[in-house]
């Protein structure tokens, strides 16, 4: 009987040890878990002055790891030293579109698919830019699509339908915008309604250039200024767009940061979303690489102010593309290929980085977005 025993107590005696380290080990993890992402504590000494926030339209990992592989320069994503994850699905559907996307970063809310600054039963919201409008920090949007297109006017509009660009236009006109550029002016001087939005925009106190970007070093600013370069869309990289995103992004910030109370910039890298509808990867790759100039452009200013919070991440992503071998599997061959003509359910990632760039770490609600911008605003403006 006892050598049948023997055996028995050994395993047993080795279960009990097992037992008795694995609870130890996972507790360790999920503390550190809770800690870093469930309760967010500012660990920054800074206080965040600026926000510069740039989306990607229609970017998600594959987008940017194309930058990896397509990019001849060493790319911006890789100084960030803050990585999270946001889930986009709409109030209406599991896949969101650019305007619901965009109205979660701008008003914190979820909303329908097609809906601009409102909610589910189209009531407007307040965006992030009449609140902090309120409290004198200046604001910008910039965008290489029109400037009446679904995620720049998510920032100054309230519209239930995203395609009453008309509407938009005059909204604009009446916003808290300090700073525009993109494109878009036929939405603004030829109207069916026949009104000269131009000209009712200098009168409330912008400048406006429909022909260029200044081409002076030291322009002389007007507190306002717009730029609206094409009729509609900006034209493509591959079209010859040139430096149109990282020019006019240095220019905003050039004239916003004179505001000592701040500023807050919005700048969109539209048609990476468009190079994914198309099923075009150069399209799709041309647009990423200026983008990814684009945020270094960001960077590069805040590292000197030291104020300044840059955030990267996406609406949505657009094409489900992914970066796969060719044909014949040869795994040091890349082809970029699309699932879809449309946009994907799939999470995109947020890029951090400056003062309480520690907050954006973690899985979470695009929402959450909108409420850690205005808490970092407010919580500045209230010390
Ligand atoms: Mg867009
Ligand atoms: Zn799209």
């Amino acid at each position: 009987m006892n050598f049948l025993h023997k055996p028995f107590l050994i395993i047993v005696l080795f279960i009990g040890i097992s037992f008795s380290c694995n609870p130890q080990k996972d507790i360790t993890v999920s503390t550190t878990t809770t800690t870093s992402t469930s309760t967010p504590k500012v660990i920054s000494t800074k206080k965040v002055k600026n926000i510069i926030l740039l989306i990607g339209d229609g970017m998600g990992l594959s987008q940017v790891s194309a930058s990896q592989f397509y990019n001849k320069n060493k790319s911006n994503f890789e100084r960030f030293p803050v990585i999270g994850l946001s889930k986009t699905s709409s109030a209406s559907d599991l896949i969101t579109d650019s305007a619901a996307g965009a109205t979660a970063f701008a008003s914190g809310i979820k909303t329908y698919n097609g809906a601009l600054g409102v909610n589910t039963d189209t009531t407007a919201v307040k965006t992030i830019v009449e609140e902090i409008s309120k409290i004198g920090i200046s604001t910008g949007i910039i965008s290489t699509s029109s400037i009446v297109h679904a995620t720049p006017a998510a920032f100054y509009t309230h519209t239930k339908k995203r395609s009453m660009y008309e509407d938009i236009a005059l909204q604009l006109v009446s916003s808290d915008i300090d700073f525009f550029a993109g494109g878009g002016v036929k939405f603004f001087n030829d109207r069916k309604d026949k009104r000269d939005l131009i000209s009712e925009l200098e009168k409330n106190g912008f400048s406006v250039s429909t022909e260029s970007l200044p081409t002076n070093t030291k322009p002389i600013f007007s507190n306002k200024q717009g730029y609206l370069l094409a009729p509609n869309g900006m034209p493509k990289m591959l079209e010859g767009r040139g430096d149109f995103l990282s020019e006019a992004t240095k220019l905003a910030i050039e004239s916003l940061s004179s505001n000592e109370q701040g500023f807050f910039l919005m700048v969109e890298g539209s048609q990476i979303d468009w190079g994914g509808h198309d099923k075009d990867a150069d399209y799709l790759i041309s647009e990423l690489i200026d983008f990814d100039k684009t945020i270094g452009v960001a960077l590069d200013f805040a590292k000197l102010d030291g104020e300044t919070l840059v955030i990267v991440t996406a609406d949505h992503e657009t094409g489900g593309f992914t970066l796969a071998s060719d044909e014949r599997g040869d795994y040091n061959k890349i082809k970029p290929v699309f699932s879809t003509d449309g946009h994907s359910a799939t999470m995109v990632p947020v890029f951090a980085d400056g003062p309480s760039s520690e907050e954006f770490g973690g899985v979470y609600e695009n929402t959450s977005i909108y409420d850690k911008m205005k808490a970092l605003f407010f919580e500045n403006n209230n010390q």
